[in-house]
């Protein structure tokens, strides 16, 4: 592929010396790349650890401890824990890893000890089979990375909720002051976790059962009740009636600590269900949330939108001729050809395999065809390496419809979709859009 920008995201360096790595290695990086990362192998401690300083803190160093053996036989010592000493010894510091062990090695609880404790960023034992490692450390690579905002709505006396802490760990906090009109801003704004305050349960009971009984209401959402003082009796009627848990208030600092930490592990869930791991993009169900959320706050904004839906030309016959694998490449760049030019309002979405979705923000149907069309043009420049010395290039078509013309996400998607269908009838590589009605 000639094109500038790396294809993956993310990237692993691995030290591996011996068998279980280096046979599977095709395998894994298959598995790797379907979650947008790319790994690269060493077998020299020296070269790993170089490999180490010059990259960011973005990649994952992983550690096949199998090397140990192999230092072992050079070194010509029998003693493991001082060869793991002097392996640790050799990486740089600054950096954190992963250490790949034998049951053998894990069984022994002071040598595990000393991994932990040698700038561990996790463990795993062998074997190991290459989906579930490459699954593993993709959960670490989102761990790594800055995660979106965890919406928290407040209802209580807000002195108690430091908010500036709260963001600066990704938490944005919103404060009700009514609990008789919480459910409708809950509805309107989507949480993720609501908080109230003791007082405010004891005043209305029935607070929390409106919340979850709602056919709509979001599974993974937390209501969480904030204690000012224990009452054992308040704690177990409030767990009855539907509060995920409760967070005693001791002060303020060990409350933003709490909340983070739920927030995070929010966070994992809504990425799992909501995201497709080949592209970081949205999937279907993450899609339908933001897009719906997106079309209230048009709604009340009055802003228009245009909601796009793509689908690349001809993939069955790409996938027949070049390789599955090849044709994943090629999802692989549209996603990015895509993403480099949504804005940080719109949405983008991997919707099925070959297929996306975009939805911009402030944008009537002729601006959405616009940049639709022009997103078709990047896509159909980019010179695809077939086989050595053979270049192809590749189309999609895309069909559009707008809002306020059309009023909800499955009515856009729809129509856009019955465009889509006609810009294929009428001879693809091409984008409709949906006349007024
Ligand atoms: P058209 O121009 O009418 O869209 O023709 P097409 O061949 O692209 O037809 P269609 O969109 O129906 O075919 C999509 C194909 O994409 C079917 C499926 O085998 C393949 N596909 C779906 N998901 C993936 C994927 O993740 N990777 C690869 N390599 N292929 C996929
Ligand atoms: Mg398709
Ligand atoms: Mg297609």
């Amino acid at each position: 592929m000639t094109s500038e920008a790396p294809l993956y995201k993310n990237h692993a360096l691995l030290l591996s010396q011996s068998f279980f790595i280096k046979d599977n290695k095709d395998e894994l990086l298959l598995h790797a790349h379907k979650y947008d990362f790319d790994i690269t192998f060493f077998s020299e401690v020296s070269d790993f650890a170089h490999a180490v300083e010059a990259s960011g803190n973005n990649s994952l160093f992983v550690i096949d401890l199998d090397a140990l053996h192999n230092m072992q036989a050079d070194m010509q010592s029998s003693r493991k824990t001082l060869m793991l000493g002097e392996l640790l010894a050799r990486l740089p510091g600054g950096h954190s890893y992963v250490y790949l062990q034998s049951v053998r090695q894990g069984g022994r609880f002071l040598l595990q000890q000393r991994l932990v404790d040698s700038d561990c960023l996790a463990y795993a034992e062998k074997p190991i089979a290459n989906d579930v490692l490459v699954d593993k450390l993709f959960n670490l690579f989102v761990q790594k990375k800055r995660g979106d905002l965890v919406r928290l709505m407040y209802l209580g006396d807000a002195a108690q909720l430091d908010g500036a802490a709260l963001l600066e760990q990704r938490v944005e906090v919103l404060s009700h002051d009514d609990a008789h009109t919480l459910h409708l801003r809950v509805k309107d704004l989507q949480p993720d976790i609501v908080l109230i305050a003791d007082a405010e349960y004891e005043r209305t009971e029935a607070i929390v059962r409106v919340l979850k009984k709602n056919i709509e209401a979001d599974p993974v959402r937390e209501i969480v009740l904030l204690q000012h003082r224990v009452d054992v009796e308040l704690t177990r009627r409030a767990l009855a009636s539907g509060f995920d848990g409760t967070i005693p208030l001791v002060s303020p600092e060990l409350l933003t600590a709490q909340l983070v930490n739920r927030a995070n592990k929010i966070r994992v869930s809504k990425d799992l269900i909501g995201k497709d791991r080949a592209t970081g993009l949205l999937n279907k169900v993450g899609l339908q949330k933001k897009a719906q959320e997106l079309i209230r706050r048009a709604a009340r904004e009055g802003v228009p939108l245009s909601f796009g839906v793509v689908d690349i030309d001809k993939f069955k016959t790409i996938n027949d001729t070049w390789g599955h694998y090849f044709g994943d490449i090629v999802i692989k760049r549209l996603s990015l050809t895509l993403a480099s030019q949504v804005g940080e309002a719109d949405l983008l979405s991997r919707f099925g395999g070959e297929e996306f979705v975009v939805v911009f923000w402030d944008c009537p149907l002729e601006e959405g065809r616009r940049r639709l069309d022009a997103m078709r043009e990047a896509f159909g420049a980019i010179p695809f390496e077939v086989r050595p010395g053979e270049v192809r290039r590749f189309s999609f078509s895309g069909g559009v419809a707008a809002y306020p013309e059309y009023k909800t996400e499955n009515e856009l998607f729809l129509r856009a979709d019955a465009m889509l269908y006609e810009a294929k009838q009428g001879g693809r590589n091409q984008i409709r859009i949906a006349p007024n009605r």
